[in-house]
Formats: C-alpha cells, sequence, structure tokens
C-alpha cells in the first residue's frame, strides 16, 4: 500500500513536469491534491508521510511563486556567478553568432517539436519558368560539359560554355528580374547548380560562385541605388564577372584577423580630390578571381589621421573594385583537384578608390562583417547543399546501374551482400541529403535565412557526399581509378575536398559552429538569460529571474520526458500521422528531449569552458544534425504523398540517424568532464540501455535492390540530375543497365537450357544456340547481344599510346588563356 502512494507521488510530479505546467497552475494542483488527500483520509487509509510529502511538494512550489522570495535565495546569486562566467566575445564573433534566423532549429531545442508546425511548412516546387530553364538551357549546358574534355583537354571552361552561360544569364539567377537577372527562387537555383554538378563541377562552381555569396548578394541586401543600378544588369548579363576575395594566406578559418587594409586618405579619382581608402591586400583561393572583372573585397578600415572621427580602427569593410584599376593584380591561377574552374591570387598595393566603391557606400563602413555573415546563411543553404546532393544522387544512380552490369563469380556484384551494404548506404544517405536539402530551401523561400539549419546542410550534405562517393569508388572498383574519357567518378572523386573545404571548413563548422551557434541562437532561453545577465540597468536582476526560472522549468521538463519516453519506449507521445513512420516521429520526440536536457547539462556545467570542448559540441552538433535530417526525411516523405515503395529508404535514414543520435548523446555522457555524472544522465536518458541499432540487412538489401532496377523510387531518388542519352561515359551506363534488365528473363533462359552462362566472351555462340533451339525468340536474341556489347562498352576503361601522354603532358600546364574574357 505505502509503495502504491509513493508512486502515486511520483507519478504526479512526472506527469506535471513532462507537460511542462505553468508554476502557478503546477502550484495549484499540487495544493488542491494536499487538501484533496487530506479530507480523504477520513475516507481511507492515506499515509502521513504522503500527505506531508504532497505538501511539501506545494510548499516548494509555493515558495517558486513568490517572486521577491525565489530571487532572494536563488536567482540574484545566480545572477552574479552568471556575469562572472558569461565568455567574453570578440564583436566579429557576436555578430556571426547574431547573423540569420532561427527556424526548425528552435523546435529541436525545445525537446519537444512541434509536428504539425512542421507538416504544414509548403511542399518543395519549382515554378514553370524555372522548370523550362532546367529543362532547356541547363539541359544545353550539361550536354556541352565533357567532363573530360574541360578538366584534362581545356583545363578550363572552353569559351563557348562561357557564351551559353552569358547568354541565357546563368549568372544571374538571384538577381530580380527587374536588374536583367533570372529571380530565381531558392528552389530554382539550387536545381540549376545540382544538375549541373552531376555532370561537371567545373561549369557549376564557375555558375555557382556569382549566384553564391559574393558581390550580387551584398549588392542586393545592402547596395546603394547607383551601385544596384549599374553592377547588377551587368553582373545579371555576364558583361561583369564578379568573385569575393575574404580569404588572405594568414586569415583562412578566421577569416576577419585579415592584414588587408584600406587606409582613409584623400586622392585623386576622375581628376578631382575626393576622400576615399588606399587599399593594400594579399588574397587567396579566390574562385574566378583569374577571370574577374570585379573584384568584390574585404578588408580592415582604419582611419589614423582621423579624416573621419577619433575612431581609428573601422572594421571589416567591403568594397567592389573593377580589376582593370591601377594597383590591382590578378589573373594568376591556383590548380584546384579534380575541377578546374578559375581559382587564384590577388593583391593589391596602394590602390586608391573613392568611398562610393564601399558596398552600401560611406555609411557602411565597417559593417562588413555583419553584411558577410548575415547574407552567409542564405547562399551556404544553397550553392553547396546541391552539389553535395548532385554527388550523391549521380553516386545511387551510377553505382546502382554499375553493380547490376558488372558480374564477377558469373552474377552481378550488386547481388553480392558485400556490394549490397555500400549501396544501401548511399541510397539511404541520398535521400535523407536530398531531403534536408529541400526542407531548408522551402524555409528559405518562406523568407528565413536559417544561420544554423545553413550550416548543418553544408556540412552534411557535403561529408555526405564525400561518403557516397569513397563507397561509390569501392562498387566501381578498377573503373572507378583509371582515368580517362570513360571515367565518370575520378573527378568529382578528387574535387570532394573543395566543397568541404569553402564557406567554412568542415571541421570548424562541425566542432564549433553547428552546436555553438545553435545552442545560443536556437535554444529557448539560453540567449535571453545572457542577454539579462549582460545587461547593465537596474531592472535586470528581474528579467533574469524570469527567464532563469523558464530555463530550470525547460530542464526539467526535457529531463523527466526523456526518462518518460526511454521507459514507455516513445508511447507516451504521439505522432502526427499514422502508419509505419509514425513510430519515427515519436522516437524523434524522445531524441529531441534528450538532446534538449544533454545540451542543457553541457552548458550548465561547463558554462564559458564550453567553447573549448570540441569534442563535445561535435558531437552534439552529430545529433543536432541527425535530429533535423530525421525531420526532413519524414516530411519529404508526406510531401512525395507516402510512397510506400520508398519505405526502405526511409526507415534505412531513419535507422540510422536515430542511431548516430543515439551514440552521439551517449559519447558526449561518456566523455562528461565532471566524474559519475555522465554515467547518472545517461541512466536516465537511455534507461534500458542503447535502443537503436543501424539499419537492418533486410533493409538495406531492399534499398540496395530498388538501386538495381528501373522504378518510381529510383526515378525520385535521382531525380534533378543529368541523364545522359549520348555516347559518352555515364551515357553508356544508362544505356547498358536499360539492356541488361531487358535481356535479364532471356539470359536466364539460355542459362537453363544450355547450362551456361552468357559472357561477353561467349555471348555470339550461346544466343545463335539459343535461338536455334527455340529457347529464346530472335528479338530476345538482339536484346542479349545488344546488352552484352553495351555491357563491354561500360566495363573496358580506357588507355592510352605514350604518344598520346606525351602530348597530355605536354599541354597539362599550358599557360592560361583567360576563357570568361576571351
Ligand atoms: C577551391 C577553393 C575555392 C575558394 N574560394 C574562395 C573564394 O572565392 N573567396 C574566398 O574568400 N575564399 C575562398 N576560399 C577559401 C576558403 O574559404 C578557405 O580555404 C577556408 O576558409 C579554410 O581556410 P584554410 O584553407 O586556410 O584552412 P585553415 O583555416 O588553415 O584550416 C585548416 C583546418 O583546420 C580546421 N580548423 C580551423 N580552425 C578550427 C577550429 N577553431 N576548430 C576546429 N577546426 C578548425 C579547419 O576546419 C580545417 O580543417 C576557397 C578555397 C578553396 C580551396
Amino acid at each position: 500500500m505505502e509503495i502504491l502512494y509513493f508512486f502515486i507521488l511520483i507519478f504526479t510530479v512526472l506527469i506535471l513536469a513532462y507537460n511542462r505546467a505553468p508554476l502557478l497552475v503546477a502550484m495549484a494542483i499540487m495544493v488542491g491534491l494536499t487538501v484533496g488527500w487530506t479530507e480523504l483520509r477520513h475516507l481511507f487509509y492515506v499515509p502521513s508521510w504522503f500527505r506531508f510529502a504532497n505538501g511539501i511538494v506545494a510548499v516548494t512550489l509555493i515558495g517558486f511563486s513568490i517572486k521577491p522570495l525565489r530571487r532572494l535565495l536563488i536567482s540574484d546569486r545566480v545572477f552574479s556567478l552568471y556575469r562572472k562566467a558569461l565568455p567574453r566575445m570578440s564583436e566579429t564573433e557576436q555578430e556571426a553568432l547574431d547573423a540569420g534566423t532561427v527556424w526548425w532549429d528552435a523546435e529541436l531545442f525545445s525537446g519537444r517539436p512541434h509536428w504539425k508546425r512542421l507538416l504544414k511548412t509548403p511542399r518543395p516546387q519549382l515554378n514553370e519558368k524555372e522548370q523550362a530553364f532546367l529543362d532547356g538551357p541547363v539541359e544545353e549546358l550539361c550536354r556541352m560539359a565533357e567532363d573530360w574534355d574541360i578538366c584534362d583537354k581545356h583545363r578550363k571552361l572552353p569559351a563557348s560554355l562561357w557564351s551559353h552561360i552569358r547568354e541565357h544569364r546563368m549568372l544571374g539567377m538571384i538577381i530580380p528580374e527587374a536588374y536583367g537577372g533570372l529571380g530565381f527562387s531558392a528552389q530554382g537555383n539550387s536545381a540549376v547548380i545540382m544538375k549541373l554538378s552531376s555532370r561537371n563541377l567545373t561549369t557549376a562552381i564557375s555558375v555557382m560562385v556569382p549566384n553564391s555569396l559574393g558581390p550580387a548578394e551584398l549588392l542586393l541586401h545592402y547596395g546603394t541605388e547607383d551601385q544596384k543600378n549599374y553592377y547588377l544588369p551587368r553582373l545579371a548579363s555576364g558583361e561583369e564577372v564578379p568573385c569575393f576575395a575574404l580569404t588572405s594566406p594568414s586569415a583562412g578559418s578566421d577569416a576577419a584577423s585579415m592584414n588587408d587594409t584600406g587606409i582613409v586618405c584623400r586622392g585623386t579619382y576622375n581628376g578631382k580630390e575626393v576622400l576615399g581608402l588606399k587599399l593594400n591586400w594579399n588574397k587567396r583561393y579566390i574562385t574566378l578571381a583569374p577571370v574577374a572583372t570585379v573584384l568584390g573585397l574585404a578588408f580592415k578600415a582604419q582611419d589614423p589621421d582621423g579624416l573621419l572621427g577619433k575612431k581609428v580602427e573601422l572594421g571589416i569593410t567591403c568594397a567592389l573594385i573593377p580589376t582593370r584599376t591601377a594597383g590591382v593584380t590578378i589573373g594568376r591561377r591556383h590548380m584546384p583537384v579534380g575541377a578546374v574552374f578559375q581559382n587564384g591570387p590577388t593583391q593589391g598595393k596602394d590602390v586608391f578608390i573613392p568611398m562610393d566603391w564601399i558596398i552600401g557606400g560611406q555609411d557602411r563602413l565597417g559593417q562588413g562583417w555583419r553584411m558577410l555573415m548575415q547574407s552567409l546563411a542564405a547562399g551556404r543553404a544553397i550553392s553547396l547543399p546541391a552539389l553535395g546532393t548532385a554527388g550523391g544522387k549521380m553516386c545511387a544512380l551510377m553505382s546502382g546501374a554499375y553493380a547490376r552490369i558488372r558480374r564477377q563469380f558469373n552474377i552481378p556484384i550488386g547481388n553480392f551482400e558485400g556490394i549490397e551494404e555500400p549501396l544501401a548506404r548511399i541510397g539511404g544517405r541520398t535521400y535523407r541529403m536530398d531531403s534536408a536539402r529541400l526542407l531548408t530551401l522551402v524555409a528559405l523561400d518562406q523568407g528565413e535565412r536559417p544561420a544554423v539549419l545553413s550550416a548543418i546542410v553544408k556540412y552534411q550534405l557535403t561529408e555526405g557526399s564525400r561518403q557516397c562517393i569513397n563507397d561509390a569508388m569501392d562498387i566501381h572498383g578498377g573503373k572507378g581509378i583509371i582515368t580517362g574519357p570513360g571515367n565518370y567518378l575520378a573527378h568529382a572523386y578528387q574535387a570532394t575536398p573543395i566543397a568541404i573545404t569553402v564557406e567554412g571548413a568542415n571541421i570548424l563548422t562541425r566542432s564549433l559552429i553547428i552546436f555553438g551557434q545553435g545552442a545560443v541562437r536556437a535554444h529557448p532561453w539560453l540567449l535571453k538569460e545572457m542577454q539579462a545577465a549582460a545587461d547593465p540597468r537596474p531592472g535586470a536582476r528581474k528579467a533574469f529571474d524570469k527567464v532563469f526560472f523558464s530555463h530550470v522549468g525547460h530542464i526539467i521538463t526535457n529531463l523527466v520526458r526523456a526518462l518518460l519516453l526511454g521507459l514507455t519506449g516513445s508511447f507516451a507521445t504521439r505522432s502526427p500521422v499514422r502508419g509505419p513512420t509514425a513510430r519515427y516521429y515519436r522516437q524523434l520526440s524522445r531524441m529531441s528531449a534528450a538532446f534538449a536536457f544533454t545540451s542543457d547539462l553541457v552548458l550548465v556545467i561547463l558554462g564559458g569552458r564550453f567553447k573549448f570542448k570540441e569534442k563535445l559540441s561535435g558531437r552534439l552538433a552529430d545529433a543536432l544534425i541527425h535530429l533535423y535530417l530525421g525531420c526532413a526525411v519524414l516530411k519529404r516523405y508526406e510531401d512525395d504523398g507516402r510512397p510506400e515503395e520508398d519505405l526502405p529508404l526511409v526507415q534505412w535514414a531513419m535507422d540510422d540517424s536515430l542511431y548516430i543520435i543515439q551514440e552521439s548523446l551517449r559519447g558526449v555522457l561518456s566523455n562528461f568532464p565532471v566524474p559519475g555524472i555522465g554515467r547518472l544522465v545517461r541512466w536516465f536518458i537511455f534507461p534500458f540501455g542503447a535502443s537503436y541499432s543501424q539499419a537492418s540487412d533486410r533493409t538495406g538489401k531492399k534499398v540496395a535492390r530498388l538501386m538495381q532496377s528501373e522504378n518510381d523510387s529510383r526515378d525520385r531518388l535521382v531525380s534533378g540530375v543529368y541523364i545522359s542519352d549520348e555516347d559518352d561515359a555515364s551515357g553508356r551506363v544508362h544505356r547498358a543497365f536499360n539492356l541488361v534488365l531487358k535481356s535479364a528473363k532471356a539470359e536466364s533462359a539460355i542459362r537453363n537450357a544450355l547450362n551456361k552462362h552468357v559472357t561477353f566472351a561467349n555471348y555470339k555462340e550461346l544466343v545463335q544456340k539459343a535461338v536455334e533451339t527455340g529457347v529464346i525468340t530472335e528479338e530476345q536474341a538482339t536484346m542479349v547481344r545488344l546488352a552484352q556489347e553495351a555491357s563491354r562498352a561500360v566495363i573496358m576503361v580506357d588507355d592510352f599510346s605514350r604518344g598520346e601522354i606525351e602530348r597530355f603532358e605536354e599541354t597539362a600546364f599550358r599557360p592560361v588563356v583567360n576563357a570568361a574574357q576571351g
């Protein structure tokens, strides 16, 4: 009996916490229960300790409800400690943290995502104009962009491709139609980059960079009317080729530490003496710089002579400089691996520019870093995620087909379980990457600039692409390794580190930015708490008290939710849908609570020291990333109309994400720097130990199977990539795949009748015999012959004569001809 009352008390408290009952409501309920139980003792046995315990909880809650009392006893003391512990931040760090908006990431930090809100967000869709553009000029550009020719014969983007890009205003996708651009949505922009990336990275990057963070994006948001009217039409038409120079030899990831300067001074411009800046810079790695006509430049402005006022260090500033300006050095090339887009260094020596070359004019002096950080969120969520997804899709398309075409031990290699594993990884990851790409684009098209989510998709989709291409290389064996016009993988494999490194190198993005920025921006209370603690005004303590106790409630609720959901296998929470995906919503709710609690634990216990715990931060980032990816997968499944045949992909992706979330959180707790705490919390969050495991072999088999046949699910998985119908490296694979599938029945009839496998070596003879004995029809025979010839064309790799290699070496590094200007 006593034990029953004990459980009633615990259950009451847990239910109040689980439902995040407001303090006053919880207090009223506990007071009511105390009074009620006291009265009920006249009717049946109610132990006195139980009534007393109810009373204690009620009194504690009353105490917490009396603000002056709780301030005196708790929050004012915490306020003082908090102030001392607040991490010091540089202005640039603060501006980076403040940039962009918060979207679905806030729901994940809340520990209780509002699924209906997610499901209500619009379906991703291209408009008619964008679709026509993809089917017309983009398809045509893909056809022109022969990978081997561009990378190995020309070692630059040929002039004919530049002309096509200009003619169709592809450099102006983000520029509104009013300025002569295409005015595409984020969806449209991403779809173009994805399709181009699936064909040739050099072409894709050359189009992508002017449509990402650079002069056009900065002008659109911050330019003066004169600057917009002058530059935007010229950028849209391709008359101007832009680049943006931020990185210096001394300042890579820590870009704000650049030594490039602009000294405020007087100088001569157009024959008149005007106020301006004398610039000196040394930048490197700048994409399109060797062919750029206008250079966007970030530098540190200084006013040592006090021409503008007393402040000497004015801060990072962005300007647009025509590359023909006296003192500008530009034109030398770096040679990135695997791609031959234009990239190079640039220097400037005492280059004088008038004030109105600053983007946004003189008023924007010193605001460059904020401008860059604000603009980064949008571009970062579009270009590289599109490129990464294209990588995944091409790996899925080509590896599935190749695994079906290539036979060893007389069966297609895709039938071996060892090959099924990497195939399934490619399929599941690609489905997940594309889902995240699409969901993030919907947010952008709704006007969001989601800073944390853009870092997530940049990191995860480029990393995912790397994982896919590694698996694809293994599946292809020697076919992937031998270069030549017949190799459709090698350049993408070589070029993979480019996307990993640019726009925030991935290690830094994972270990410092994603969780670090997410915790401050997307957490429901942390930023408000920090702002209240940093507020020097007298009312700050009061504001802090309110936020602090809300935060405490948030922590308690998430702990209780994580525990109860863990104990009940998540059946205590509801899914917004029925059917096979319902359980995933419930499991994500559970993991969201577990993540939110673990995050708070780390933040509260480590405080400012957390900034230096990158391994913990990286693991928390992994958990946050996979929470987001999981949501994106579930949303996509709904958007696609819940196609049953896509379930293996959904299941693979969801099982994998849940497993990664679990292992990341367990990793945080196992490595928690305060002894004992990690183990204790692990018991609460994972009461039955590790409950998620990686996708099952059965699911993997289904994924691998759907990638090796022609079906709607495979079409959806790879939709949006360029599918060549020509006699080129990838076109040959598509043709062979189609023929192999069509001839499979006939081949198996031959094998059964003649007791021999059909191979390149014997197919002519076997097919002839099979026709003569009536095993197959003449029509089937033709199909088998075509399939064998097409397969042979895929399996063969290139070889070169000594003379060809010598000629190739001679031309490999010949001086650069400026194609864009030529
Ligand atoms: C092909 C290419 C094109 C580019 N295009 C442009 C362009 O158009 N304009 C432009 O301005 N720049 C451009 N860049 C520069 C690019 O943005 C930088 O390369 C990038 O910022 C990284 O700088 P870094 O290469 O000097 O690496 P480093 O900063 O030296 O970093 C080396 C490694 O250390 C890691 N790291 C650094 N700090 C931390 C930290 N605090 N915690 C954990 N890990 C950390 C990084 O993640 C990375 O893995 C380009 C670079 C390349 C290679």
